[in-house]
This record gives C-alpha cells, sequence and structure tokens, in this order.
C-alpha cells in the first residue's frame, strides 16, 4: 500500500499547518528529512526538516509518530506540526512526494482505517459529519456516533434475528414438521419487538436530518405584512451561522441561524418576489415553491389590518402544509390579537419592531420539529442511506411476520430476515453472512 500524504488543516495562513502521512515508508521518510536515526512514538519530537536532494532547510517542525497498528488508519502514521505557511506546507508535501509518498485522495486515510478494522462505516460516516457540523448539538449526535453508539444500538436487534435465523434454520435441518404454533408466536413476538424498535431509530431520522442538514423556514404573507423585519430581527437576536450549509444560498434571502442547537436556514420569501409589485406579488408560484422547500412554513399577517382576500387565499394555500400563523405588528394600536378567522389557527402574536412576542415564536417554530427527541439524549439517525437501509430492513421484518401468519413454510420466512440482517448490517458495512454460518453451526452437535 503507498504511502499519502495530506495537509489535514485547512488551506491557508495560520499559526500551525497539520500534515498527515500514513503508510509502510511515512516513519522513514520523516527520518530521512529530519537525519533522526529514531522517533519516539507518540511523542512530539521537535525537528529540521531538510529537503534531501540538496540539504535545503524546510522547516522547524514537531513530528510525532505512530506506528502500526496503534494509529488512527492501523498503519505507520507520521504527524507534522509545521508552520502554518502555504508556502512551508507545499515544501514539506513536495519533498516526501519525491522521496515516493502520494497525496492522499479524499477520505483516503478514513477509507484506510476503515479496510483496516479500526473503526466501521456508520464510524467512518460519523466522521465526515462531526467535520461538517454545524452547532452544537449536530458536533454531539455526529460524535456519538463516532464512538460507536448506533453499531451498539444495532447489536441487539441484529442477535434476536440471527436467533430467530438459527431457530428456523434448525427447524427446517431437524423437524419433520412445521414449527410447533407456540415457537411461532414466540418468534411473532421477538419480530415484532425487532420491529418497534427498527422503527422508532428509523423516525428519529425526521429531527436527526434537521440536525444535520438544517431546519428549512420560510416567512411568507403578502406585501408590507413584515416579513423582512421579522426575518431581519429573529436573525439579529441569533447566533448567525457563520459556515455555509450545503444548499444555502448566502446571498440576502437565506440565513442560516442557530436555535438551540437546531440550524435553521430561514428564508425571506420577500426576496423572491416576481416582476409586479402590489396585491398579485403574492404568486401562487412563490409561495408553492417557498412551501415546497421547507420544513415549515410562518405565515406572516399584519395584526394591525383587516385580512385582505389575498391573506385569505395565502391561509387557503398553507392549509395543508407544516405552518404557523403570526400576527405581526402587536405594538400598534389598531393590533387585534384575534381576528376572526384565524381564532383557531392559534396564531402567535410578535412585534418585528419591539421584539415582543419573538421568543414565543422562537420556541414554535422548535416546537414544530419535535425537539423532545434532540432535548432527551436518544440516539438520532442523522444520514439517509442509514435511514434508507433502516425502513427497507423494517419492510422485511414486517414481511416475514405476515408469511408467519400466514403459516407459510420457515424457507419464506427465512428469505426476508436474512434480508433484513443484510441491511442492518450494511449500516456499519459489515459481512453478516459469516457469523450467522457460525451460529448455525455453534447449535449443531460434533461430527454433524
Ligand atoms: P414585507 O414587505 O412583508 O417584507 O414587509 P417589511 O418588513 O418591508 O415591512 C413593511 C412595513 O411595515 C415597514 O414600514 C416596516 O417598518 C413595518 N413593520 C414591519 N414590522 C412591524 C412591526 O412589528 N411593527 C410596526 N409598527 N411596523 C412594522
Amino acid at each position: 500500500m503507498s504511502t499519502i500524504i495530506a495537509l489535514s488543516t485547512p488551506r491557508g495562513r495560520g499559526a500551525l499547518a497539520v500534515i498527515r502521512m500514513s503508510g509502510e515508508e511515512a516513519i522513514a521518510l520523516a527520518q530521512q528529512m529530519s537525519g533522526l536515526d529514531e522517533v519516539e512514538p507518540r511523542r512530539a519530537t521537535l525537528a529540521t526538516l531538510k529537503r534531501p536532494s540538496d540539504d535545503q532547510i524546510l522547516d522547524q517542525v514537531l513530528l510525532t509518530c505512530f506506528p502500526a497498528p496503534h494509529s488512527l488508519t492501523g498503519e505507520d502514521v507520521v504527524e507534522i506540526s509545521c508552520h502554518g505557511s502555504p508556502a512551508v506546507v507545499r515544501s514539506i508535501v513536495d519533498t516526501t512526494l519525491e522521496l515516493g509518498a502520494v497525496l492522499a485522495g479524499p477520505g483516503e486515510f478514513t477509507l484506510r482505517a476503515l479496510s483496516n478494522g479500526k473503526i466501521n462505516l456508520a464510524q467512518a460516516e460519523a466522521i465526515r459529519d462531526l467535520i461538517a457540523a454545524q452547532t452544537d448539538a449536530a458536533v454531539k449526535q455526529a460524535s456519538r456516533q463516532l464512538h460507536g453508539e448506533l453499531s451498539n444500538a444495532l447489536g441487539p436487534f441484529k442477535e434476536k434475528l440471527v436467533e430467530v435465523i438459527v431457530l428456523l434454520e434448525s427447524a427446517l435441518e431437524f423437524v419433520e414438521d412445521d414449527l410447533p404454533t407456540v415457537r411461532r408466536q414466540e418468534v411473532e413476538q421477538v419480530l415484532a419487538v425487532v420491529s418497534s424498535g427498527i422503527e422508532k431509530l428509523s423516525q428519529s431520522y425526521s429531527a436527526g436530518r434537521l440536525l444535520q442538514e438544517g431546519m428549512r423556514v420560510a416567512i411568507t404573507g403578502r406585501p408590507n405584512v413584515g416579513k423582512s423585519s421579522l426575518f431581519n430581527s429573529l436573525i439579529e437576536r441569533e447566533r448567525a451561522i457563520v459556515t455555509d450549509i450545503p444548499g444555502t444560498t448566502r446571498d440576502t434571502l437565506s440565513e442560516a441561524i442557530d436555535l438551540e442547537g437546531i440550524p435553521v436556514i430561514l428564508t425571506d420569501t420577500a426576496g423572491l418576489r416576481e416582476t409586479t409589485d402590489g396585491i398579485e406579488t403574492l404568486g401562487i408560484e412563490r409561495t408553492r415553491r417557498a412551501m415546497g422547500d421547507s420544513d415549515l412554513v410562518l405565515v406572516v399577517l399584519d395584526g394591525s389590518d383587516d385580512l385582505g382576500p389575498s391573506d385569505q387565499e395565502l391561509l387557503n394555500q398553507t392549509a395543508n402544509a407544516h405552518r404557523l400563523i403570526v400576527l405581526n405588528k402587536s405594538d400598534l394600536p389598531s393590533f387585534k390579537p384575534t381576528p376572526c378567522c384565524v381564532e383557531e389557527l392559534q396564531p402567535i402574536n410578535v412585534s418585528a419592531r419591539t421584539g415582543d412576542g419573538l421568543s414565543m415564536l422562537r420556541e414554535a417554530i422548535l416546537a414544530s420539529v419535535n425537539s423532545n427527541e434532540m432535548e432527551d439524549g436518544s440516539l438520532l439517525i442523522t444520514n439517509a442511506r442509514h435511514y434508507d437501509l433502516l425502513s427497507s430492513a423494517q419492510g422485511e421484518i414486517e414481511m416475514a411476520r405476515a408469511v408467519l401468519r400466514d403459516r407459510h413454510s420457515e424457507e419464506l420466512v427465512l428469505a426476508p430476515l436474512h434480508n433484513a440482517l443484510r441491511y442492518l448490517g450494511q449500516i456499519t458495512g459489515e459481512t453478516t453472512t459469516e457469523d450467522i454460518l457460525s451460529e448455525i453451526f455453534a447449535t449443531f452437535c460434533i461430527g454433524k
């Protein structure tokens, strides 16, 4: 396997930069460039790196060696902490390339860790998610998954499935008759428990996805109700997220804020205004687009004014959307807290001007995403691939249950159960056939 090298810290100028090497030649290359005969493992060693071809000094650095297998990748790893100048970094990397190292591809260190069994697939994905995390809550979820919590959560489900498979396979092998009714019922119960456990986990994806990707909230309403004012006051009072959330245009329309750990991407649909002015700008298309893209719609009405036909139209259009009704301009004397037609919609009264009612609005936004799940410390599914695999696994288990209820042969129950186990195994990237086989053989007598 080649020795790979890459800058591990962000590009650009900084006090320090960390370059990482992994592979058989990593330690030898570090020795060659530093002139040290030996570098003590897992200790930072001060060294002067030189280019062997002309003895030119590259930088004074700290070298830390992690001999295989006790390293990030399971291979020999060297970390070079050098001065954070792009020129210094380039000269060090170029020198290692001259000496036979190759540039690492994207994620190649993690890939090597995976193929050397240092981490499983879900953990590899958690590393990616941790790096992409935007808020404290997202960091927490990613670190939990990095520490193997997802694999641990799946463990009992897999064990139960293996037990059931073993039982059914043994019945096929040894028993002349069908599985007795009692055993069938037992199997059915076990499968019901596994299925609901998997379902609960996969349902956490609605909250987990928001944590990872951000919750899209569109502010909509007819012109002059105060959408932009509300947008601005929500943003000003929150900690803005400085890095980009993928898919967020960082123009004036959308801003990402951190609402108690949940990244919220606010879109002011006033910015999506189409060509014409006036009441027609409340185009159906604009509202539909905003609604289609969002997890929540804030329907803003001017509480100091009578509701007009376009307000009514908007209320009708959003009737089936996940929405909150916001009555703005509560600071004005003419404000009517509960206009007749929205009473039962439980509007939230706010003043974008004075900030009154905004905390209530924030709470309502959070409540709308079922943030209980995020707060009660449960593990959340944050990854679409995991969600798909969990759903597929659950579908297969449900199919097995149906077959079982219809009293078909064990063989027909087994096929979906094997599929379910395979789907669960794909989450962590392991192969499952081996453990099934060894479990089955463990139940056999010697000599059989
Ligand atoms: P948009 O067209 O819906 O984006 O509305 P704007 O945010 O541009 O606001 C329209 C007008 O209403 C502006 O003159 C704002 O200053 C005013 N406005 C917005 N919110 C409030 C509020 O809470 N109270 C008062 N008194 N005026 C507001």
